[in-house]
């Protein structure tokens, strides 16, 4: 999907070591890593919970001036630091001159989202006229849906991944709902092969295959939320479109984390939501994607005012013009407030670039996936040692910077204990990690800190806890 760096993770983590003349798990190779990594300022950006701060630390086991080991990004971003001086410009004007401010300033409100429009395009790769910052994620999926499925006896179903996420899953039981469909028999649900965690492309092709022709609207997510899976977006669209469906993507966990062209590859449609990688913030600014193929033939189904022209919008004369594309898709006007923290996060994207970022990142998590294997791979069976495994596909071309690992041991204690040093990171399931090293603000170093965390959590849970476990 995109160039690779020429070498593979590993083997940069071996050359290092061997040049340094140390063993790959050594200190040094993390610190000579985040020396050579051209992006190591951009944290600086960022506001980093401190230790002293976070609810679950004990006090005693960490320096409380230290910064926190944050990769809970895959979660919720951290703060650029620029949000607060950004809304306060907006608090400002407000307060200084009320009214006046929609069409004043930095960001006139009337057209805030379309101020930080420009700042969108290249994350997603897509023109400006193709999209547009509105809503929450759930709801701009509804709002395409409603355009994009349209069912009828023959095709009617809308194909998607098993374990979506819960919100996925209701809003398109709820459209089945909405044209009064068989949730059973219209929503098709591919699983994993037995005994496997992720799906294979072979297989999501063949069903496509076979059932294209029942299928309206193909719906995936980019990156799976719990497994780490990045689909392979070009090539389910291509397969979807010649069986004649839609496809769209739910790029929550894809944005601002790995490369997307959705114009290139021509997807139908797609939304995401800004707080994760994007850093805006609990509940931030959502975006959708209406492919440019579209704009005459794609009209929004519900609409309000803001999808009517700028230009004769507010001569409030009841004559729908609608504006072609995604942004006819806008029904409100925008959440000043909203749009400042999302405008702090994309200036930093545009410095640092997706290309640049995504060739750390691949790096970041391949230095992560070679020292979990080295401490706790399968190979460690049998000693007393518990085993992680990690259910994300190891082929860099099928991964973001997630990594989500199980353990052969009940996780629970030792996730206290880990949170109790100070790692932040997300429990999933029974006995799942989600471990995701963002390459904006986290270093090589921190993932070798979270390493030795995890060992001494593991070998703390199991003194204390071993009774229990
Ligand atoms: C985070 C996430 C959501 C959240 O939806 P909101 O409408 O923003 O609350 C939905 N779908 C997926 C796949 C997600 O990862």
């Amino acid at each position: 999907m995109e160039p690779f760096p020429l070498e593979l993770p590993a083997d940069t983590v071996q050359r290092v070591a061997s040049e340094l003349r140390c063993h790959p798990t050594d200190e040094r190779v993390a610190l000579h890593l985040d020396e050579e990594d051209k992006l190591r300022h951009f944290k600086e950006y960022f506001h980093i919970p401190k230790m002293q701060d976070l609810p679950s630390v004990d006090l005693s086991l960490v320096n409380k001036d230290e910064n926190a080991i944050y990769f809970s990004g895959s979660s919720l971003g951290l703060q650029p630091k620029m949000v607060k001086t950004y809304l306060n410009e907006e608090l400002e004007k407000w307060a200084k001159m009320g009214v006046y401010g929609h069409e004043i300033g930095k960001r006139p409100w009337i057209t805030g989202d379309e101020t930080i429009i420009g700042l969108m395009n290249d994350i997603v790769g897509a023109n400006e006229k193709e999209i547009a910052l509105m809503n929450a994620l759930t709801v701009n999926l509804h709002l395409l849906l409603l355009s994009f499925f349209k069912p009828t006896p023959k095709r009617y179903k809308i194909l998607l991944e098993a374990k979506a996420f819960p919100s996925d899953h209701y809003a398109i039981e709820s459209q089945l709902q909405l044209h009064g469909l068989d949730i059973e028999k219209s929503m098709r649900i591919i699983q994993p092969r037995e005994g496997e965690e992720t799906l294979r492309l072979e297989d999501i092709l063949e069903v496509i295959e076979k059932e294209g022709d029942a299928i309206a609207v193909i719906l995936f997510c980019g990156i799976h939320f719990y497994t780490g899976q990045l689909f392979n977006i070009p090539a389910i669209t291509k397969a979807g479109q010649a069986k004649g469906c839609f496809v769209g993507f739910d790029l929550a966990h894809a944005v601002g984390n790995v490369e997307l062209h959705l114009h290139d590859w021509g997807v139908d449609f797609a939304c995401w939501c800004s707080y994760k990688y994007l850093n805006s913030g609990a509940g931030g600014l959502g975006g959708a994607f209406v492919h440019e193929k579209h704009t005459h033939t794609i009209k929004p189904a519900l609409v309000g005012w803001f999808g009517h022209e700028l230009s004769t919008r507010f001569k409030m004369d009841n004559k729908l013009q609608l504006i072609p594309g995604a942004n006819g898709f806008r029904i409100s006007n925008p959440p000043i407030l909203l749009v400042c923290p999302l405008h702090a996060s994309l200036e930093i994207f545009k410095k640092a670039t997706m290309k640049a970022l995504r060739r750390k990142s691949i790096l970041l998590t391949g230095y992560l996936e070679y020292m979990i294997k080295h401490y706790y791979g399968k190979d460690k069976e049998g000693t007393k040692k518990p085993v992680v495994s990690i259910i994300t596909p190891s082929n860099i071309e099928d991964r973001g910077c997630q990594l989500t690992l199980t353990f052969s041991v009940p996780i629970k204690y030792a996730l206290l204990e880990l949170e109790k040093r100070g790692v932040v990171c997300d429990k999933r399931g029974k006995n799942g990690l989600r471990v995701a090293p963002v390459p904006l603000y986290n270093s090589f170093h921190d993932v070798y800190k979270f390493i030795s965390l995890l060992s001494s959590a593991l070998d703390s849970a199991e003194r204390k806890y071993s009774n229990v476990i």
